[in-house]
């Protein structure tokens, strides 16, 4: 085990090797979900030592395990497959701003897809797209006759090397990735002069807007703020063309165009003070641990995803979490866990949410759509969110971090 202190450290976008921890979590799982009973269930943990860089402000996790990153991203289980009706449409809109801007029987490659949902719509919209995903839960069936090539390993790919591409797409990716400037150079290599890219990832703006202790969790290595990534981008060669709020301000959205790759100085960074960051998370931290301490009864959560595995890290030893609801087909007979033990996922059923004291939302970007499928069962006890409330902005459902 590398101790924070110890573990070699440079940052990504200015260089720097100082830094200073504003979250820690021990023992955190790896994996959102995974097979239930597994042999080595004491597997599957890492550390959080999220830590602020001294010269630029990027925050990133000092204690991610890159040799680890293989197995995390050949990943047991695929997550975040599009199940209600309002995901299925974030896809669709993504896919038609796409090609908004490619000329009929373009050539598109997809780092990073997941299930596939995105190159499936592009796909079906006439684009030739080729997806590159490590999951090795990724059934190449799935592409058969659909215009979809999948290449199911690391990006990049030796069997793409010098192909040119008039779309590259890459969403939810760069902030798994240790190191980033050789990834984005290649993905650049990939764009021919006269194509577009794509880039997608959550914004540290946003978590330092809000506070929010969940978006800590053990695969992303790096929380990139606007501007840091309009670095990045622009050394990679990439010009910005657009910039998208995503969620509400939760994820950034970049369109971009090939330029020449520029030399650009990191900028100290005056809005971040590392201390104050800090004592405001762990408020949040404390404050969610009195909320659920002051239920009486059985917990549930709601929404097997990146939010509920950070959840689980912070408090499964102390709030024994009673089940686990998700609407994704796929993870029958799949479990979440926490350092307390593995909790089996199951489809929300009105008879098994009667017998909750309260459950808490954690795919909370769909929060609003949850509960009211929530309240459809007839459920009428407390329902809380994990969406971490902006002062000033009293959000429509109890939050767990609301003063
Ligand atoms: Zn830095």
């Amino acid at each position: 085990m590398n101790t924070p202190a110890a573990a070699p450290h440079r940052c990504v976008v200015c260089g720097s090797g100082n830094a200073e921890t504003v979250w820690s979590v021990a023992l955190t799982p790896m994996h959102a979900v995974r097979p239930a009973g597994m042999a080595d269930a004491a597997s599957g943990f890492g550390q959080l030592d999220i830590a602020a860089c001294s010269g630029c402000g990027h925050l990133s996790n000092r204690a991610f395990d890159t040799d680890a990153a293989d197995e995390l991203y050949g990943a047991l289980v695929l997550t975040n497959e599009p199940v209600s009706p309002g995901m299925i449409a974030a896809v669709d809109e993504t896919a038609a701003l796409i090609m908004r801007h490619l000329k009929q029987e373009s050539a598109v490659l997809e780092v990073g897809g997941g299930g596939g949902a995105l190159s499936l719509a592009l796909a079906r919209r006439s684009a030739r797209v080729d997806l590159v995903e490590p999951s090795r839960a990724l059934q190449p069936e799935r592409f058969a006759g659909t215009g979809v090539a999948l290449h199911r390993a690391m990006f990049p790919v030796p069997a793409l090397a010098g192909r040119l591409f008039d779309a590259v797409v890459c969403r939810q990716v760069i902030e798994h990735v240790p190191e980033p400037a050789p990834f984005l150079a290649a993905l650049r290599a990939s764009l021919a002069d006269d194509g577009i890219a794509y880039l997608e990832l959550p914004s540290a703006n946003d978590i330092l807007r809000r506070h929010s202790i969940v978006d800590f969790h053990y695969p992303h290595v790096h929380y990139y703020r606007r501007a840091e990534m309009e670095l990045l981008l622009a050394r990679a060669g990439f010009a910005v063309a657009e910039v998208f709020d995503i969620k509400q301000g939760h994820d950034m959205g970049f369109l971009l165009r090939a330029a020449k790759p520029l030399t650009r100085e990191a900028r100290a960074s005056s809005d971040i003070s590392p201390s104050e960051f800090a004592a405001a998370l762990a408020e949040r931290r404390a404050r969610a641990a009195r909320r659920l301490a002051a239920i009486d009864g059985p917990i549930a959560l709601y929404g097997a995803n990146a939010y509920a595995q950070a959840l689980l890290g912070l408090y499964q030893e102390s709030t024994p979490f009673a089940a686990m609801f998700d609407d994704t087909a796929s993870y029958a007979g799949r479990c979440v866990y926490g350092p307390a033990g593995e909790i089996t996922i199951e489809p929300p059923r009105g008879e098994r949410l009667a017998g909750m004291a309260a459950i808490v939302i954690a795919a909370y970007l769909h929060d609003a759509e949850i509960a009211r499928k929530i309240s459809t069962t007839g459920f009428r006890g407390p329902v809380y969110t994990l969406r971490a409330p902006v002062v000033d902005t009293p959000d429509l459902i109890a939050s767990l971090f609301d003063p």
